[in-house]
């Protein structure tokens, strides 16, 4: 019997829809003018380096981590809104090498919720249009019926008919969120990236905007990746999740077995930093997380996180730790845990 093709995680590759292999996103930074006149060429700062990560079909995935961890770079290389290296596999196919035909259609299953939704509305087309517009490009209604596809497009996130005739301008942060929320639904995705959806919106007006997600994930079977500094809110809203720490994931897998049970040393202290938690009687106090994230242009050497971590040792000032691993229901890259079977 042939054994089944596994994709990163271990699952076989006919249920995953996006399998990520290596992915790294570099940028180079912008020379200073002595630099520019010793014709020194400008430094590169990987924001994502070599990242894994698999997704099931009809899977919501958190991925969290510190502004800067590369979480946002990594969003944006899977809809190739950012030029990377690696793999990104979609139902198989990898997007990063896709034509440009073959990349139009891998965007009509594919789409993204951005963090600030009035700046990727534009403000001349009412929301209405704006949703007519989406449809049209995409030739995915006959023209007479485009109305009704745009009332019951707003009324799957939250919002009234009459919203079809206002402007962005006019419309609180929430219901600029809702908005863009059914410009992703327009075209009836497979897959979503919600790029810190809430993290502009007021504390009463985000749990609307999650609860809105978790319905629609449920109803649509939809697979989600959940950007996000704040791991309460993807504990709320995720089956799996991933922490990113400059540019590395490094952690993985259930979201109770992260948020209860975590094991790398990063992991515990973004725990132990939430505020609003009730943990199990008993549970060992986890350390906080002191001070700031290094610059990624400035990576220390070994762990990158072996400065501010309150378990380094030796071997952690000098090399990487070994790839990600599997640590019980969860999968580590951490010195800690040397001898586990790779994931
Ligand atoms: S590899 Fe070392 S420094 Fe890095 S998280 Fe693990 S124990 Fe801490």
């Amino acid at each position: 019997m042939r054994a089944l093709a596994r994709g990163h995680g271990g699952w076989p590759v006919n249920d995953l829809l996006v399998d990520v292999r290596d992915l790294s996103v570099r940028y180079t930074l912008s020379r200073s003018f002595a630099d520019l006149l010793r014709r020194k060429p400008g430094r590169e700062l990987a924001a994502v380096d070599g990242a894994h990560l698999a997704i099931r079909k009809g899977e919501a995935v958190g991925l969290v981590g510190e502004s800067g961890s590369g979480k946002s770079s990594l969003g944006r290389a899977l809809l190739r809104l950012t030029p990377a290296t690696g793999e990104v596999r979609f139902d198989g196919t990898d997007v990063l090498r896709q034509d440009r035909r073959s990349l139009l259609a891998y965007r009509k299953r594919a789409q993204m919720v951005f963090q600030d939704p009035l700046a990727s509305l534009n403000p001349r087309f009412k929301v209405g249009e704006a949703l007519a517009e989406v449809l049209r490009v995409h030739r995915l209604t006959r023209r007479e019926e485009i109305p009704g596809r745009v009332a019951a497009l707003l009324d799957t996130v939250g919002l009234d008919t009459e919203f079809a005739d206002r402007r962005p301008r006019g419309l609180s942060g929430g219901q600029c969120q809702r908005v863009g929320i059914a410009r992703a639904l327009a075209v009836e995705p497979e897959f979503i990236i919600a790029d810190e959806p809430v993290s502009a919106l007021d504390l009463s007006i985000q749990a609307q905007i999650l609860n809105l997600f978790l319905r629609l994930q449920r109803e649509m079977q939809l697979t989600m990746l959940f950007i996000s500094h704040d791991l309460g809110v993807v504990h709320h809203l995720c089956q799996r999740v991933a922490v990113m720490y400059l540019g590395r994931i490094v952690e993985e897998g259930p979201a109770d077995e992260i948020f209860y049970h975590p094991k790398h040393p990063y992991t515990q202290s973004l725990v132990e930093a939430m505020p609003r938690v009730e943990f199990p009687k008993g549970r060992r106090e986890l350390p906080r997380l002191e001070g700031e994230p290094p610059s990624p242009a400035d990576k220390p050497p070994g762990c990158a996180f072996h400065p501010r971590c309150p378990h380094v040792m030796d071997a952690c000032r000098q090399d990487p730790p070994p790839s990600i691993r599997r640590v019980g229901a969860a999968a580590t890259a951490c010195h800690l845990y040397p001898e586990t079977e790779k994931a």
